[in-house]
Formats: structure tokens, C-alpha cells, sequence
């Protein structure tokens, strides 16, 4: 359930220096904003746009997901008050498929909001009200660590004979030099492609049908297993050497599913 919070504005908008001057041929950052206060978001929206980064917003849970879906954001500010899911949740489902930082901005200050938001998997808390200069500092701090982590979105797995870029989406045959052009790679969709991200970057473990869920649906999915085994069924098709007696993208009845390396 949304929890109300007290919703107070911003302390200091722009300190007039310009501190994030990028070099050139650097691509832009871009940062989601989601917040359900109007005036706050056009305020973050100002003052990030004024900073030069690329700035999507979205007021609600589900918008959020959903934009961070169709263009995924370099960072994330979060308010955890929203109107329609709580932002834990948007944490949750955001970190099934993006090590992508996210700082939550939230008026709720209490110890516990704060643990359940760094479990989940934000990075950095900023309590309302807050000056613009800190939190931007931070936004830069967690990018900063972000690019100093090389870069761990790369990652190439195999399912057999594919070799699988998760970070250029792109499906190879190694041994394709001496293969017939029978075998060339198959197309995925974004949903197979999501759904992949998340069971390949945990090798061998088990994952749960409602880890998955929300992972690429979002909130609310959790009970629609039928989307999981019919997307299930066309990556075994479309990867396995033998889709009806799958040896790497497994299912553990009852519980969820594997990729097994
Ligand atoms: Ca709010």
C-alpha cells in the first residue's frame, strides 16, 4: 500500500556553478525522475537539464517501469511515496534487470524505510527536505562508482552453441565460420530478452517466478505465471538445441527457473 509522507520542497534550487562539465564525446547520463509531486519534479527536471544530462520523468510506479522498460535511465531519483505502488517495489522490480544507481528521495526518515530501501537495492537515501546542491553531488558520486565498477552490464553468457551478449543484445554462433547459414542466430523479443538478462546473471541459481514477474512486468504481475512459461517455452525453442528436454534454461516446478550454465 502507498504510504502518505510529508511532502515538504526544496531548501536551495541551483547553486549557480556548473559542476558536472563532461568531456567531449562523452555520452549524457540519463537520469529518471520519479516523483508525484508536480512541483518538485519540474524543479529536479530544471536543475538536471541545466546540468546536461538527459532527464525522463514519470509520476507514478508503474510509468516509471515502464519508461525505465522502453529506455533504460543511467540513474535513478525515486520518491518512495507514490500514488499507485510503494517505491520499494519500483526498487525491486527495477533491480531484476538494472545495476543502474538509484537514490531515493523520499520525506520518510525513519530507519527502517531507510534499511528496506537499501535492501531492495537502492544505493543512496536523501531525506526531504533536501538542498539540490547535495543531492546532485550524489547523483554524480553514484555514477562516478557506477563507471568505476567496469561496467559489470557486461556479460557474455553461452546456452550451448550461442554465445549471448547481454549488454549489445547480440546472439553468436562462435564456431559459425565452419557451421552451414542454416544455423544463424535467433531474434529475441524485449520481454525474452529482459526475462534472459535476469536469469544470466545469476548462473545457477534458482529464480523465482515472482522475482521474474516483477522483474519484467512490474508490480502487480506476480500471480501470472502463464506469461512466464509461454515466454519460457520460445526461448527454449529459440535457444535450446533440444527445447522439449532443456539442458540450460531450466524449469524448477513449483518455484520458479535456472539457467543452468
Ligand atoms: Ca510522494
Amino acid at each position: 500500500m502507498p504510504r502518505p509522507e510529508p511532502e515538504p520542497a526544496v531548501t536551495a534550487v541551483a547553486s549557480g556553478r556548473l559542476e558536472n562539465s563532461r568531456p567531449a564525446g562523452r555520452p549524457v547520463p540519463r537520469i529518471l525522475v520519479v516523483e508525484d509531486q508536480m512541483q518538485l519534479l519540474r524543479a529536479l527536471e530544471i536543475n538536471l537539464l541545466a546540468r546536461q544530462y538527459e532527464v525522463a520523468t514519470a509520476r507514478t510506479g508503474r510509468e516509471a517501469l515502464a519508461t525505465a522498460a522502453a529506455t533504460p535511465p543511467d540513474a535513478m531519483i525515486l520518491d518512495l511515496g507514490l500514488p499507485d505502488v510503494d517505491g520499494t517495489e519500483v526498487i525491486t522490480a527495477f533491480r531484476g534487470w538494472s545495476r543502474a544507481p538509484i537514490i531515493v528521495l523520499s520525506g520518510r526518515t525513519s530507519p527502517g524505510d531507510k534499511i528496506g530501501a537499501l535492501d531492495a537495492g537502492a544505493d543512496d537515501y536523501v531525506t526531504k527536505p533536501f538542498a539540490m546542491g547535495e543531492l546532485l553531488a550524489r547523483l554524480r558520486a553514484a555514477l562516478r562508482r557506477d563507471e568505476g565498477a567496469g561496467h559489470d552490464a557486461a556479460l557474455v553468457a553461452t546456452i550451448g552453441d550461442w554465445s549471448i551478449d547481454l549488454a549489445a543484445h547480440t546472439i553468436q554462433n562462435p564456431e559459425s565460420g565452419t557451421a552451414p547459414a542454416a544455423s544463424s542466430p535467433p531474434r529475441l523479443t524485449p520481454t525474452e530478452w529482459r526475462i534472459l538478462e535476469i536469469l544470466l546473471r545469476r548462473p545457477g541459481q534458482l529464480v523465482s517466478s515472482a522475482q521474474l514477474l516483477s522483474g519484467v512486468w512490474g508490480p502487480g504481475f506476480q500471480e501470472r505465471t502463464n506469461y512466464l512459461r509461454f515466454h519460457m517455452t520460445r526461448l527454449r525453442r529459440k535457444l535450446e538445441e533440444n527445447p522439449s528436454r532443456p539442458r540450460h534454461l531450466l524449469t524448477e516446478p513449483g518455484m520458479g527457473y535456472r539457467y543452468q550454465p
